[in-house]
């Protein structure tokens, strides 16, 4: 059980800053993960009467306050026409409605965890976290370099995305039901001037940028899109999904050996790249890929579905080899 000394619902960020300077202290979000902790707390700083649970677009950017939880990012009309429906698919197979309607979007990105779906997502997009570091003093970080980072004291009070023309996508693999921690995390982006990023993460380790996505281009302009004319060709797809597959370093756990994850790294990649080129997916009646948000439901204990998901998964990482 978790135990804490002094409940205190801060009136300023500076406030809870200087609060969270102790070491004893927790900053909550909401709670879900830090319920989990043996050790106790001294005080326990609570950030919801600060305004820090809205989403907001301008012209540039999308800013998304740390409080917001999964479910209010799962259902956002902004980032759901933004990010072409990869947002609710990244978060929509946490646990269930109501631990997403608990858990938030500051305490997902600063608790750096390996298997995040939401800083999968995240890393794909231009995205900054807004930390305020005392004394009125904040400071935009990219995310790739806050993710790297040790945790600090400091209060991150926005996740900010710049915002940019481009498609979106996002896949992940669970192995025995479809709420359990990903197996391995995917998504990806592609930009106006046709280059591309992917992301993987749950490796087990924490999700990263794909250095060799950094020289992948569409070979066709990006208003050409469509499924007469995808923006990358099959044999493009599998070209590249072969070079992530061989140069993701992946690592083992109870919820997959690495090569079970370099399998799927190549898999995944392939997918997220044919929904990103709008190309017509492989037509398999049993396929899960690239459905984005149309993979959610409340899915709990389908055994049966995520046994053909992986079956199916098989399949294609023979396609990925082909
Ligand atoms: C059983 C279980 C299964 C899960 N499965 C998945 C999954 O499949 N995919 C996935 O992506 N995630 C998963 N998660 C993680 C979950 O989505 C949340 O990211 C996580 O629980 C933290 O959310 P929270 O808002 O409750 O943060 P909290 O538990 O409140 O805090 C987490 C950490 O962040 C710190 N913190 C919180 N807010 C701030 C802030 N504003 N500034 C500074 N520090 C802050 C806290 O002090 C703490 O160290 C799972 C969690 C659990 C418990």
């Amino acid at each position: 059980m978790f135990r804490i000394s002094e409940y205190k619902k801060v009136q300023s960020l500076q406030e809870a800053w200087e609060l969270n300077q102790k070491k004893s202290t927790r900053t909550a979000g909401g709670m879900t993960w830090l319920r989990l902790r043996r050790n106790p707390a001294g005080t326990f700083v609570d950030l919801s009467g600060l305004g820090l649970d809205r989403i907001e677009e301008t012209e540039e950017e999308i800013r998304i306050g740390c409080m917001v939880t999964l479910r209010a990012l799962e259902t956002s009309e902004i980032m759901e026409r933004y990010t072409e429906g990869a947002a609710k698919a990244a978060v929509c197979h946490i646990i269930g409605v109501q631990f997403r309607n608990l858990a938030t979007v500051g305490g997902s990105i600063f608790g750096r965890f390996g298997f995040s779906d939401v800083l999968t997502l995240f890393l794909s997009l231009d995205t900054y976290v807004e930390m305020y570091r005392g004394n009125e003093k904040t400071e935009l970080v990219p995310l790739p370099e806050f993710a790297a980072a040790k945790p600090d004291r400091d209060i991150l009070t926005r996740v900010i995305i710049r915002k940019e023309k481009l498609h979106a996508a996002y896949e992940s693999v669970r192995t025995n039901a479809s709420t359990d921690f990903p197996a391995l995390t995917a998504a990806g982006t592609l930009l106006e001037d046709g280059s591309i990023r992917l992301v993987i993460g749950a490796k087990p380790q924490r999700a990263e940028r794909v250095p060799a996505a950094e020289s992948w281009k569409a070979e066709r302009a990006f208003a050409e899109r469509s499924e007469e004319t995808p923006l990358l060709s099959e044999e493009t797809i599998r070209a590249y999904a072969e070079e992530a597959k061989k140069t993701v370093k992946t690592g083992s756990n109870m919820r997959g050996s690495s090569r079970y994850r370099s399998a799927l790294v190549g898999v995944e990649t392939a997918r997220i790249l044919r929904t990103l080129a709008g190309a017509k997916k492989p037509a398999d009646p049993e396929k899960n890929a690239g459905k984005g948000a149309s993979e959610c439901g409340e899915t709990a204990g389908a055994g049966e579905k995520d046994r053909t998901k992986n079956s199916t998964l098989q399949k294609e990482e023979k396609g990925v080899k082909a």
